[in-house]
């Protein structure tokens, strides 16, 4: 396969008219134009809800993503777990943008910026900025360790989802055909570390796939040796919650047969087992890492200093100190004030206020109004614990069980952009509802080697 090439032996004349182009989404406004140009980096729920802010605004907003669509990440799970396809939790940029008359998109990664000349670099051509917006999101944090990002799963986008999901339904396939106990249980072994809400969300989904779906899938198998462990190096999963929700989503898992091992922090990782710190191993040929997030690595490659978590430090009205025309927004920004001390979360709806204060902020610049300082109106947490469970914290009021459940089914229904995505994710929740079957249990692309091949 070949990746396009921009023609970049072109006269500047045409160079600006490539810019041009990738600006105006009709040709028609000249470059340099006379608004400002706003260019947004990522698409994510960041990047969106800043184009929708300036939408109309007498700004040309050009939004720039790696993917042509945009992921709604809190449903990645399900994709993982066979319970919706993904085309269903992601949604063409372009026929978001298109409603808004002022903004055009371009596919890219951005690979590097000058602030300086306010240049931002791309795989494709490099583009000019008057203001920017950086939205690019997070990554998985292995803190340094590079065998834990070879040998480990994640869940961080379309991809990461269909490859979990073909892995562990390939092993059910191998185990099937396999003699020896020992391998066959490795097979049907599912390690997830980290028991925060993805985590939690995964192993609740997956352990209900096996003991509902799976087991009417593979008669032939004794369903007894599929396991599901989490693993969470603190002595809590959900910390974010409160006491009383901790305990009881801990409860719900293992009364659904989730192995919940607590207190336990995993050493090292190969094709086929995980040790722990205090030298036990557990033989598994699947172990996710939902343990730790970080900046998108895009940060990396800007030459700013980084705080905790290669998160951007800004200031309160989200743009950088010394560059005040660059606003950095959602997972990849850092600003403490969350608690004292404490930065504001990786978490969407920060992403989403964080882009419209910018977005705001930029618009107030532009009639040489101030800017305004970053307020969180935070509406609480929720997590799903399998079909029919959750824990819900809003507003003071707490929730577990199936109203908590039904609380997240509309909130997520109702976040999820496009009408043919809603009808289709509902339309899945209540099939798998009443019939406790998983319509998407496909193997698709590659398929994956059995680790029996890998060792
Ligand atoms: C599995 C999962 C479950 C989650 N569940 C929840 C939940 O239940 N509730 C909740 O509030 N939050 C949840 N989150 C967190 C939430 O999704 C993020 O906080 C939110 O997406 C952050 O928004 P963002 O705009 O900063 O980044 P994102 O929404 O991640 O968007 C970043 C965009 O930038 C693009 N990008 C990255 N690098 C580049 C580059 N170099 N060049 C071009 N484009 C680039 C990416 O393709 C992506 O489209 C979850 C996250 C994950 C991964």
């Amino acid at each position: 396969m070949t990746t396009y090439q921009p023609d970049t032996t072109r006269h500047p004349a045409d160079a600006a008219a490539q810019i041009a182009a990738v600006y105006s989404r009709n040709g028609a406004r000249p470059w340099p134009s006379a608004r400002p140009r706003i260019v947004i980096i990522g698409a994510g729920f960041g990047g969106i809800n800043a184009a929708r802010t300036l939408a109309g605004k007498n700004v040309d907003v050009l939004m720039i993503d790696r993917n042509n669509y945009h992921g709604f990440w809190p449903l990645l799970y399900q994709v993982a777990t066979a319970g919706l396809e993904p085309e269903s939790v992601a949604y063409p940029v372009r026929a978001i943008v298109r409603s808004f008359n002022n903004v055009s998109f371009m596919m890219a990664e951005v690979t590097s910026i000058n602030f300086s000349a306010k240049i931002i670099h791309t795989s494709t051509i490099p583009l000019p900025y008057d203001y920017l917006i950086i939205a690019a999101g997070s990554a998985n944090n292995y803190f340094g360790n590079n065998a834990l990002a070879e040998h480990t799963y994640s869940l961080k986008d379309i991809n990461d989802a269909e490859r979990l999901r073909n892995r562990v339904l390939s092993n059910f396939e191998y185990a099937v055909s396999e003699q020896n106990p020992d391998i066959r249980r490795r097979l049907l072994t599912l390690v997830i570390v980290g028991g925060g809400p993805t985590g939690v969300e995964l192993a609740g989904a997956f352990i209900e796939l096996i003991r509902h779906v799976l087991v009417r899938d593979y008669p032939m198998l004794d369903i007894s040796e599929a396991r599901v462990v989490l693993v969470e190096a603190s002595d809590r999963v959900l910390a974010v919650f409160p006491e009383g929700l901790r305990q009881s989503a801990l409860r719900r898992l293992q009364e659904m047969g989730v192995e919940v091992r607590l207190k336990t922090q995993v050493a090292a990782v190969d094709a086929t087992s995980v040790t722990f710190a205090d030298g036990s191993t557990l033989e598994t040929d699947t172990v996710v890492w939902a343990a730790g997030v970080r900046s998108a690595h895009l940060a990396d490659s800007i030459g700013l200093k980084l705080a905790r978590g290669a998160r951007v430090p800004v200031e309160p009205t989200l743009n950088l100190a010394e560059y005040p025309d660059v606003f950095v927004v959602g997972d990849m920004a850092y600003l403490e004030g969350y608690k004292p001390g404490v930065a504001y979360p990786m978490v969407a709806p920060v992403a989403i206020q964080m882009a419209e204060r910018a977005a705001k902020n930029i618009v107030a610049t532009t009639r040489r109004r101030p800017m305004q300082p970053f307020r969180y109106f935070d509406k609480g947490n929720m997590a799903t614990i399998g079909r029919r469970g959750a824990v819900l914290d809003s507003f003071g009021i707490r929730l577990t069980g199936y109203l908590a459940w039904f609380g997240w089914l509309v909130v997520h229904l109702l976040s999820l952009v496009g009408f043919r995505n809603r009808v289709i994710v509902l339309l899945n929740w209540a099939y798998s509802y009443f019939t406790y079957d998983r319509g998407v249990r496909l193997i698709t692309g590659l398929k994956p080697n059995s680790s029996i091949d890998r060792v």
